[in-house]
C-alpha cells in the first residue's frame, strides 16, 4: 500500500505548485511521477551562480533522456540569506514543512550566520528533519589532477552516521564545576581513574542509530548491486560504542538481510553470487586500506567521526572536495547538497566550479530511479574536463589551461550529453 501525501501543509509565504506530482512511498521505495515537484534551495554565496548551472544541466539532460515525458519541477524555497530577506528568520517553517512533504530536494551552500543563535544551517535542517545518514558518493573523472598513481580505483559510497557519537558528543572544560562533578562521579562511583584537570567528552552512540544507519548502507548495496558493506570503526579501544557499532552492525545484517548478505568471516572462498558481503574494519587500517587495496572496497558505513575524516581523505584522493557530491537520508527524505560553502569571495561572479552540485543533482536523479539522466551527466562531465573546458579551480591544477565561467562550463557539459 502507497503511503499518499494527505494533506498539503499550508504555508505562510509560498504556494505550492500547480503543475507536477509528490514523490509519494511504497514502503522503503519512493514512486516517482514523471513530473516530481522537487524544492530547491538556490544557497547563498555561490549558491546562486552553481545553482542556476545545475538546474540548466538536469532539465537539458532529462530532456534529452526522456524527450519530454520526464520533467522536474523546481520549487524554490528559503533558507538562509534568502529566508532572512523573505520572512526575517534563517530557516523557516514553510522550508521544513515543503521538504517533509515533497520528499526529495536540492540544496546549495548555505552561510553560517554569526551570532543567529545556530551552529549552522546545514546542521539544523539536518537535525530538524532526522536526516540521520550523510551520504558522500567519492569516484574518479578522469582527467581530474590527483595525488595517487590510480584514482580510478576509488568507486566508494560513505554512509557517516549523522545524529551521534561526536555530533551529540557532551564536553566539559578542564576544572569546570561540571567537569569535576563528572570526574567525582567516575573516581568515587564507579572506580575509574581520571587525571586531577581533565578535560571531559562523552560520545553517545545506540543502537537504534547504528541500525537504522546500517540498514540504509545495506539497501544501498543490494539495490545497485554492489559487493561489500564495511563497517569502519575503532571497536578496538572504544569497545562499548564503536565495538558495538560493528556488533550492532552485523546484527542487523543477519536480521533483516540474513537471505542476502555474509558475513566475511564465514566465507570459505568467494562470496556466492549476488550476496553482499559484510565485513568490518579498524579505522585507522581502512586509511591505509583505501590506498593500498582501493578497489577492494565499495559502500562503507561508519559512526560520525571516523566518517568525518574518510569523507574528506577519499575524496582528496581524487582530486578534492570540488567533484564531491553528497547527500543526507532520513526515512523517506533526501536532501542532496553541495558539500563546499558559500565561498563569499567569489559570490555571483559567474567564476566557480558547480561539479559538486550538479553531481549532487545526478545522485539525485540516480536516487529517483532516472539513471539514464543521472550517467549522462556523468559522462558528459568527464567529457568537459577530458576537453579541458574547466573553471578556475580545475585550469589551475591542470596549469596552463585557459578558465572558464561556471556559465560556460554548465554549456560544455549540456554540449557533450550523450545521445
Ligand atoms: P568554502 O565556502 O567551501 O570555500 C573555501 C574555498 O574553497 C574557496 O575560497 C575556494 O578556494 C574553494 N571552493 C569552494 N567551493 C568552490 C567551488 N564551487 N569551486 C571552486 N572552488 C571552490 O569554505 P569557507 O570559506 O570556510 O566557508 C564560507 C561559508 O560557507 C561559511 O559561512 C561556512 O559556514 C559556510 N559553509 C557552508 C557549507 C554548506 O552549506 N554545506 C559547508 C561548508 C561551509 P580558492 O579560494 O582557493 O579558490
Amino acid at each position: 500500500m502507497t503511503e499518499t501525501q494527505m494533506e498539503k501543509p499550508s504555508f505562510t509565504k509560498l504556494e505550492h505548485p500547480t503543475n507536477g506530482q509528490c514523490i509519494e512511498l511504497d514502503g522503503d521505495a519512493l514512486i516517482v511521477p514523471d513530473r516530481p515537484i522537487i524544492p530547491v534551495i538556490e544557497g547563498d554565496g555561490i549558491g546562486r551562480d552553481i545553482m542556476r548551472a545545475t538546474r540548466r544541466v538536469i532539465d537539458a539532460a532529462v530532456k534529452k533522456c526522456y524527450g519530454g515525458k520526464r520533467q522536474i519541477e523546481w520549487f524554490d524555497v528559503f533558507a538562509g540569506e534568502a529566508a532572512q530577506e523573505t520572512y526575517q528568520e534563517w530557516l523557516p517553517e514553510d522550508t521544513f514543512a515543503a521538504i517533509r512533504h515533497y520528499r526529495v530536494a536540492l540544496k546549495g551552500p548555505l552561510t553560517t550566520p554569526v551570532g543567529g543563535g545556530f551552529r549552522s544551517l546545514n546542521v539544523t535542517l539536518r537535525q530538524v528533519l532526522d536526516l540521520y545518514a550523510c551520504v558522500r558518493p567519492v569516484r574518479y573523472f578522469p582527467g581530474v589532477p590527483s595525488p595517487v598513481r590510480e584514482p580510478e580505483k576509488m568507486n566508494v559510497v560513505i554512509y557517516r552516521e549523522n545524529t551521534e557519537d561526536v555530533y551529540a558528543g557532551i564536553e566539559y572544560a578542564a576544572n569546570s564545576p561540571e567537569a569535576k562533578r563528572v570526574i567525582d562521579f567516575l573516581v568515587n562511583q564507579m572506580g575509574a581513574k581520571i587525571r586531577d584537570g581533565s578535560g571531559i567528552g562523552i560520545k553517545p552512540m545506540s543502537e537504534f542509530g547504528t541500525k537504522r544507519l546500517v540498514r540504509l548502507a545495506i539497501q544501498a548495496a543490494l539495490r545497485q548491486k554492489r559487493a561489500s558493506v564495511t563497517l569502519v570503526h575503532k571497536g578496538n579501544i572504544m569497545k562499548f560504542t564503536e565495538g558495538a557499532f560493528r556488533d550492532w552492525g552485523y546484527e542487523l545484517a543477519r536480521e533483516e538481510f540474513g537471505k542476502d548478505t555474509v558475513a566475511e568471516a564465514d566465507l570459505k572462498g568467494p562470496a556466492p553470487a549476488g550476496k553482499v558481503v559484510i565485513n568490518d574494519r579498524i579505522a585507522d587500517s581502512m586509511f591505509q586500506q583505501i590506498l593500498t587495496r582501493t578497489d577492494d572496497y565499495s559502500i562503507l558505513a561508519m559512526p560520525n567521526l571516523n566518517g568525518d575524516y574518510l569523507s574528506d581523505a577519499c575524496a582528496a584522493q581524487v582530486g578534492g572536495l570540488g567533484l564531491a557530491p553528497g547527500a543526507n537520508f532520513g526515512d523517506g527524505l533526501g536532501l542532496f547538497e553541495a558539500t563546499h560553502g558559500t565561498a563569499p569571495k567569489y559570490a555571483d561572479q559567474d567564476k566557480v566550479n558547480p561539479g559538486s552540485l550538479l553531481l549532487s543533482g545526478s545522485f539525485m536523479l540516480e536516487h529517483l530511479g532516472w539513471v539514464e539522466a543521472s550517467r549522462a551527466i556523468e559522462s558528459a562531465l568527464g567529457e568537459t574536463i577530458l576537453q579541458k573546458r574547466v573553471t578556475y579551480d580545475l585550469a589551475r591544477l591542470l596549469g596552463d589551461v585557459p578558465a572558464i565561467k561556471t556559465s560556460e562550463f554548465a554549456t560544455a557539459i549540456i554540449e557533450n550529453l550523450p545521445g
